[in-house]
């Protein structure tokens, strides 16, 4: 990141090789053979130069812990997940990507069988679960509530399993200094410039900590927060509409919804309503028309979209931010645990876009990959890590799904190589042309501005 004039010498943009000036954070200058003047002056060698992408959802946070933590998914059965959380260094251990298809059933007794000396926690690969070990329960048991959110036995001691309990869990755990600068350059090696944060309900402690991030450099500028609290925020962030997470086992009332929506409304901030389910979406598009729409609401995920919604949604103008890529990392789960009716509307791309309604495809990293050119491969292709083809018809080409990544708001308009628009862009080593055949953050050379 500089404020420095850069000139790109020789880059595709639009099909044509030209020569880009970028200068205080815009492009100033396009055209054959610019001067050099002062500018640092950067080869493109015919490789395109794009906008900087913007990835619409992920937990920046949870991406920083998760290169702290042990991934589960490199564990091939329960003993050598517990021979990984032995190494682990600290006293407390972190472990993320639980799948329960490949490594049963866990809760605190399974824990304390491969995990018994050290606090432990291991996060479903949903983000929506904890399972604590005995040690890791005894530290947090001030935090423990009596909602139902604590699973317990049946003697009514907690069995380790913490749904949806990040905000009342970091109250009990130490602060962990996360690595922002590594998500940064992660970022930057895969053409990211902007992102939009998901997580819900941030406080102000951690706004801080990003909006650091961002204003040093670290992270990308201007981060947008669907979390952030209501007020005044510190320079380095801005507040996108307010992420509302729905419990899908214990979904708000219809009248709860509409005040919920309608209070932020009031605020003048739009919504992003965490959809997974046939019932949240139905139940959040129901609230959205009694309370109407304000320009910005999204839909987080859209999983499952029946048909017969499309002219509900189209008429409501949401945009659904997508994960297209969960058809290849969980494809073969859902083949097996997703109802059929279920199956026939999953993660739907393509007919979305045919009916007009605005779709952009997003990571949810870390729980998804954050790859943005993977999560377009998986857009086009639709088919689970076993190789079985899901919705085929829904595929997309990496065209739209690129332009999804354009956008500034999903659903808004494809930013473009343009005198006076801003200068966070992203150079490609290939035309665009190349790129789009085979997409591949391979071939993504620097992200500047
Ligand atoms: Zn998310």
């Amino acid at each position: 990141m500089t404020d420095g004039a850069i000139l790109f010498q020789d880059v595709e943009v639009d099909g044509v090789r030209v020569d880009v000036r970028v200068d205080a954070g815009a492009i100033t200058e396009i055209g054959a053979e610019l001067s050099v003047g002062a500018a640092e002056v950067v080869e493109g060698r015919g490789g395109a130069l794009l906008p900087g992408l913007h990835d619409h959802h992920l937990h920046l946070m949870a991406i920083a812990a998760a290169y702290a933590s042990v991934n589960c998914g490199l564990a091939a059965d329960l003993s050598s997940l517990g021979g990984l959380l032995a190494a682990a260094p600290g006293i407390w251990v972190r472990a993320i990507g639980y799948d329960e298809a490949a490594l049963g059933y866990l809760d605190r007794t399974a824990l304390d069988a491969i995990a018994p000396d050290r606090p432990v926690r291991v996060q479903h690969r949903s983000g929506a679960l904890w399972i604590l070990n005995s040690e890791a329960l005894r530290e947090v048991e001030h935090v423990l509530d009596a909602t139902d959110d604590v699973e317990r036995d049946d003697a009514g001691r907690p069995n380790g399993r913490l749904w949806r309990y990040d905000d009342r869990l970091r109250l009990a755990l130490p602060v962990i200094e996360p690595d922002l600068a590594a998500v940064g350059t992660r970022l930057a090696a895969l053409g990211i410039t902007r992102v939009t944060d998901a997580t819900p309900n941030l406080d102000l402690g951690t706004v801080a900590v990003l909006a650091r991030a961002a204003t040093t450099g670290a992270l990308p500028r201007n981060l947008r927060l669907l979390g952030a609290p209501e007020g005044e925020l510190p320079t380095g962030v801005v507040a996108g509409p307010r992420k509302l997470l729905l419990r899908d086992h214990n979904l708000p009332s219809y009248d709860e919804l509409c005040d919920l929506i309608s209070a932020t409304h009031d605020l003048g901030r739009a919504v992003a309503v965490h959809c997974v389910t046939r019932e949240s979406l139905l139940l959040t598009l129901a609230a959205l028309e009694r309370v109407s729409p304000l320009a910005g609401d999204r839909i987080e995920h859209g999983s499952v979209v029946p048909r017969d919604v499309y002219p509900h949604l189209a008429r409501l103008g949401v945009a659904v931010v997508t994960q297209p890529d969960f058809l290849r990392t969980r494809g073969d789960d859902y083949l097996r645990e997703v109802t059929a009716d279920d199956l026939a509307c999953l993660y739907p791309y393509a007919s979305l876009l045919d009916a007009g309604i605005p779709v952009c495809a997003s990571s949810d990293a870390p729980f998804g990959e954050l790859d943005p050119w993977t999560v377009i491969r998986s857009a086009r292709d639709r088919r689970s890590v076993g190789g079985a083809a899901l919705g085929p018809s829904e595929s997309v080409g990496a065209r739209a799904v690129l332009d999804g990544y354009l956008t500034d708001v999903p659903g808004g308009p494809r930013r473009a190589i343009q005198v006076g628009m801003p200068g966070d862009v992203a150079l490609l080593t290939v035309p665009l042309a190349t790129m789009l055949a085979e997409p591949s953050s391979d071939l993504v050379r620097a992200v500047r501005g």
